[in-house]
């Protein structure tokens, strides 16, 4: 598979070596007509009012909104995916979500630990940077993992979000699940 990391702004080269550990080709999309050469869409933690200035300046939110692109989104990145992010206007109203920002408080802003994630079989390495949590999840979102009942990972069909990055660690298994899970079941069922 191709899989495109969004090169604005973030953790994108991270992404790309997680790609490139899964068995499959990491492309840092820059400009939108590249994403017609990849099958999978990463959004990266960064910062995502920053991103969301930087999409618009090159084209990427009308884009992405009417694009059926398979899109996997951390930290900054689910912020970018959900419909509905308190207190500001949404971005790219794919995931079903209301999503809260930095919601870890502040003493805990950073904090890493083993997670278990539905559809992975072994615990995952999480790591929260001023993590933003999913304080609701609607009509058809799945809810993969929570942390002290806060929902921290969801899928809804071919777009997943998790408020951590796995990125900063070695552990690449939730970018293999997205790329083999998601990505790839999404192309089969496409008619041709
Ligand atoms: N706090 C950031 C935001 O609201 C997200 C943090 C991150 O991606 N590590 O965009």
């Amino acid at each position: 598979m191709r899989i495109g990391v969004l090169g604005l702004q973030g953790a994108v080269r991270e992404h790309i070596k997680h790609i490139e550990q899964a068995g499959h080709e990491g492309i840092i999309i820059k400009t939108v007509n590249q994403l017609n050469e990849i099958d999978g869409l990463v959004l990266p933690g960064g910062e995502s009012t920053t991103m969301r200035r930087l999409m618009d300046l090159y084209h990427f939110t009308e884009t992405l909104r009417n694009s059926d692109l398979p899109m996997y989104g951390t930290c900054a990145g689910l912020i970018l995916l959900a419909k509905e992010v308190v207190g500001q206007e949404s971005h790219l109203n794919k995931l079903n979500v209301v999503v809260e920002r930095n919601s870890f408080g502040r003493q805990v802003d950073s904090f890493e630990q083993k997670l278990d994630v539905e559809g992975i079989e072994e615990a995952v390495n999480a790591v929260f940077i001023r993590a933003p949590h999913i304080q609701s999840a609607r009509e058809g979102v799945e809810v993969l993992s929570t942390v002290e009942d806060r929902i921290v990972a969801v899928r809804q069909n071919q777009y997943l979000g998790i408020s951590f990055h796995p990125e900063l660690t070695d552990d690449y298994k939730i970018m293999k699940y997205f790329i083999e899970e998601i990505v790839e079941q999404y192309q089969v069922k496409q008619p041709h």
